[in-house]
């Protein structure tokens, strides 16, 4: 369970860790908004200029209250009966025509059970 995986952006490439969940993946603020479509593109310009995501607002100072939220949050990721939620959104993003990695594929596949 130490895959750092399901703390990143779930837009592929994308360096950050998520902030937002999207229903169907965990976003980092910048790709959240957008749609998938664009969201390659923005991954090219968060790499570019890492410093454009230095905003105020993603590294102001987080309150205890919101580190426990976090904390919650990770826990509920990992709980039984979430534990699967991102092997689903990999699943998502694939039929979607998204090109996932060997690994992405095959760690999705071998959560929910499904033979290659
Ligand atoms: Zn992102």
């Amino acid at each position: 369970m130490e895959d750092v995986m399901h703390l990143m952006c779930a837009a592929r490439g994308c360096p950050n860790r998520w902030t937002v969940d999207a229903g169907d993946g965990h976003l980092c603020s910048r790709h959240a908004w957008k749609p998938a479509k664009e969201w390659p593109s923005i991954t090219e310009d968060i790499k570019a200029a890492p410093v454009q995501t230095m905003s105020a607002v993603e590294y102001r100072k987080v309150s205890d209250e919101e580190k426990l939220a976090i904390l919650r949050k990770v826990e509920e990721m990992f709980s039984h009966s979430n534990h699967k939620r991102w092997a689903h959104a990999l699943r998502e993003r694939e039929a979607r025509g998204e090109r996932l990695t060997p690994y992405q594929r095959s760690a999705w596949k071998e959560a929910l059970g499904v033979r290659e």
